[in-house]
């Protein structure tokens, strides 16, 4: 193997508030010489997650904190393109957790190989990706939705939102969704067929508007965005009812603790219940997701939009953007 560079994405510094293009930088490393069972992958696709701010900061969570100066890391989708590993030939594409970079090397743990014939390998770091199963695992296995029900989805328009509202229209629950601008309100109620959507910067206050749009209150709350919308949440939601706790981004970039909700105690007298997942706890139920998800974008009844972002230069830029609102849908980086 000929030696082999590849430009990578470093923290240089933790982000204090909203992450700032100086809180990043790109290098360049070499790609030592495979070994007997190692593979190299030359990456094609990156995702840019919310949760990585999360790691960006130096604190415990439930997973370790990205070190300063060492390349970040996330899902990616690339190519084989030398192998010592049977399992893994040239030309496999392969979906892994090694983004923010050109190249890298494996012995396969926790690599796994996708099929190109079934979709645009980009969709298994989106619908048919951890983003796909979260919003399935959020539904099915936190809340157990069933017909007839009212479900509220914040962030409704983003990646794991937009599968969220229409898995929910799937199962016969009637969908109320929140987001950030007219343009995305009319995507969710002309192209997901989302039942309702308020456009929360609009709204003078969220909890009449939900009240509004849901005069018989929600029974589930999918829980994007906490803040506000957890508290507008709780404020309309009927006796029994359930939030599932997916992401709080409001609060990820805060410097101060988060002021709502300030109507827990109504979480008492409603009997709510508030519960909190991680999709990664959930690899079990990939194969019925699949089955489920799966059958849903043949019949042509999942669409999503995707952000693309050209080069690995824009990845900072695509990351910042999850917090300002700037992407639709799912924001991807093509390296
Ligand atoms: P999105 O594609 O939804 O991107 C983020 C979107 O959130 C933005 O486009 C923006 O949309 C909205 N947003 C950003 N800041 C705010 C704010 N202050 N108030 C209200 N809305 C805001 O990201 P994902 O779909 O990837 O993730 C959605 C949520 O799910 C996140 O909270 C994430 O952390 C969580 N998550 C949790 C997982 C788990 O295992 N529990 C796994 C994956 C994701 P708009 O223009 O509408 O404001």
């Amino acid at each position: 193997m000929q030696p082999i560079t590849s430009e990578q994405i470093v923290l240089v510094s933790r982000p204090e508030g909203v992450p700032a293009l100086n809180n990043f930088k790109i290098v360049t490393a070499e790609i030592e010489p495979l070994q007997a069972g190692e593979f190299l992958v030359k990456n094609q696709w990156m995702s840019v997650d919310p949760y990585m701010r999360g790691r960006m900061k130096a604190g415990d969570s439930y997973v370790p904190p990205f070190q300063l100066n060492a390349p970040l890391e996330g899902g990616c989708i690339g190519e084989v393109i030398e192998t010592n590993h049977d399992n893994f030939p040239v030309g496999s594409m392969v979906l892994g957790n090694n983004g923010w970079r050109e190249y890298w090397k494996s012995t396969g743990d926790g690599v796994q190989k996708v099929d190109p014939e079934v979709a645009p390998v980009r969709t298994y770091l989106g619908a048919l990706g951890m983003t796909g199963l979260t919003a399935w695992v959020g539904l099915n296995r936190i809340a157990q939705v069933r017909p007839g029900t009212t479900v509220f989805v914040s962030a409704a328009s983003g990646a794991v939102g937009a599968i969220a509202c229409q898995i929910a229209k799937a199962k016969g629950c009637h969908v109320i969704g929140s987001a950030g601008s007219r343009e995305k309100v009319q995507w969710l109620l002309e192209k997901a067929k989302v039942d309702a959507v308020l456009n929360y910067k609009e709204a003078s206050n969220l909890s009449s508007e939900l009240h509004a749009l849901a005069p018989q209150g929600i029974d589930t709350y999918f829980d994007n965005v906490g803040g506000d919308h957890l508290e507008a949440a709780i404020d309309a939601m009927n006796d029994f009812g359930c939030c599932i706790e997916c992401g709080m981004i409001s609060t990820y970039n805060l410097t101060d603790a988060s002021p709502a909700p300030r109507n827990l105690f109504k979480v008492i007298g409603k009997r709510i219940r508030i519960q909190g997942f991680i999709v990664r706890d959930h690899a079990a139920d990939q194969p019925e997701f699949l089955k489920e998800v799966g059958a849903l974008i043949q019949s042509g009844k999942l669409v999503w939009q995707e952000s693309i972002y050209e080069g690995l230069a824009q990845a900072s830029t695509a990351f910042i953007g999850l917090f300002e609102g700037k992407n639709n849908g799912k924001a991807l980086v093509r390296i």
